[in-house]
């Protein structure tokens, strides 16, 4: 019998990570990505609770360790740079606001997209132009011009996911604004920042400086209040004139971070958003990560949730013998209160700010205990089948990693 053919879009973390766990159930992947090549830069995403198992089980423990940014930890400064609050990397066991494992985005998809190379087939600077779904299978139309066919295609294309608009219908649909906008781009360190994170908010904005993982460099991040975004995510200058004007005024050391707005070599700013949908497949369809379930940088776990997301989506579509009916149905029934939890953490983080014009449904503020309760089942809170009896070509190293929050 021959294997089954699985396309996935995107190759950022969750489509690498999902091609891993494919290649390993036995699955012929490809996986198309828009940039002409992987694309680098980004913050810290981090690593906690049942996140580190997956890396465990993917063999990449060691990898994902070796190219950690080592921040020993943040503090929160007032406007002359007094610190007011001190959070250590090793608070909570390493799953804190700081985590033990915390990783640049571009290294992390690095690391996976080197373990992935030799088995699965990457095109990269193209994109599906068109895709029509048959009983048997999934005719692609690629906008270079090739066309094939694959048993299942799968959405890791992020945030603003053009196959979800192929399959799902329109983005409004599904992102939620949380009423925040987050930007950040690197400096030169001319700061003499070390290994610690600093952080001063004034009433809906925030400004962030933190070490990278190159000593003479440093990452400035803001962070603002905005009812509405009507700025082209694509447009960079008028993204940047966006910035200048609603950090205005803000003190600290933002006049001397944004003097270096216009010589950065990288620049990300984008609306803080979820996305949310009552199901995250049609047919022979999927979707994965962002695309499908972003919690928004204010979790703090959307990272997690593609890493923890496609192990399970895998896992479950070989143990269903790929019916894409089963699997999928199996995946969503095992990630969606995972998911939920962490959406009301980013939630919730996002109204601390002093948010007006969320599109979010507004929730009453939990108490300690359900606080606490919320924390653990945001971090813990999914179970990770051993998947005993379907294929697996890799073996795990090391003993299993598990690990308990405290808020
Ligand atoms: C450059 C970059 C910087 C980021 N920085 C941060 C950050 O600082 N903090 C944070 O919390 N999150 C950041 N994110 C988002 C973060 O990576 C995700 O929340 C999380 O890791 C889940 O990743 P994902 O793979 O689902 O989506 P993403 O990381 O958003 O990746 C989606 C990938 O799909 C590609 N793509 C888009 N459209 C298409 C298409 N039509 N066809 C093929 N490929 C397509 C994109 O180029 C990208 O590589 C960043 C994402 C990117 C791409």
């Amino acid at each position: 019998m021959s294997s089954t053919r699985v396309l996935v879009t995107g190759a950022s973390i969750a489509g690498p990570a999902l091609a891993h766990w494919l290649h390993r159930r036995g699955a012929e992947v490809t996986v198309v990505e828009r940039a002409p090549e992987l694309r680098p830069g980004g913050q810290a995403v981090d690593a906690r609770g049942v996140t580190k198992e997956v890396i465990r089980r993917m063999g990449l423990d060691a990898a994902v360790r070796a190219a950690r940014t080592e921040t020993a930890g943040a503090y929160t400064v007032d406007v002359n740079g007094n610190v007011l609050e001190t959070f250590r990397a090793d608070d909570d066991g390493g799953d804190g606001y700081i985590a033990e494992i915390e990783i640049l985005r571009g290294d992390l998809s690095q690391v996976l997209h080197d373990d992935t190379r030799g088995g699965v087939e990457y095109v990269f600077g193209d994109r599906i132009a068109e895709l029509v779904q048959h009983a048997d299978g999934v005719d692609v139309a690629f906008a270079g011009g090739d066309r094939r066919r694959f048993d299942l295609v799968v959405g890791a294309d992020g945030l603003h996911s053009a196959l979800r608009t192929m399959v799902f219908g329109p983005h409004e649909r599904f992102v939620r604004h949380l009423g925040l906008v987050l930007a950040f781009y690197s400096v030169p360190n001319e700061f003499g920042l070390d290994r610690w994170l600093l952080e001063h908010q004034e009433a809906g904005r925030s400004a962030m400086l933190r070490p990278i993982g190159d000593a003479t460099r440093a990452m400035a991040m803001f962070s603002f209040t905005a009812a509405g975004f009507d700025v082209d995510y694509r447009d960079i200058e008028a993204q940047k004139r966006l910035l200048r004007e609603r950090i205005a005024g803000l003190g600290w050391l933002t006049p001397r971070l944004l003097e270096h707005l216009d010589q950065t070599p990288d620049f990300y700013l984008d609306q803080v958003a979820q996305v949310v949908l009552d199901r995250w497949s049609s047919g022979r369809v999927g979707l994965l990560g962002d695309a499908a379930f972003s919690s928004s940088p204010m979790s703090g776990q959307g990272t997690g949730l593609a890493l923890v997301g496609a192990y399970l989506l895998a896992g479950e579509l070989a143990a269903a013998g790929w019916d894409p009916a089963a699997g999928f149905a199996g995946y969503e029934g095992r990630m969606r209160s995972f998911v939920e939890a962490n959406q009301e953490i980013g939630r919730m983080h996002a109204r601390s700010r002093d948010v007006s014009g969320s599109d979010a449904e507004p929730s009453p503020e939990p108490d300690m205990e359900s606080l606490m309760e919320l924390v653990e089942r945001a971090i813990n809170g999914v179970e990770l089948p051993d998947y005993a009896g379907v294929p697996d070509s890799g073996a795990p190293t090391g003993p299993p990693i598990t690990s308990s929050a405290r808020p």
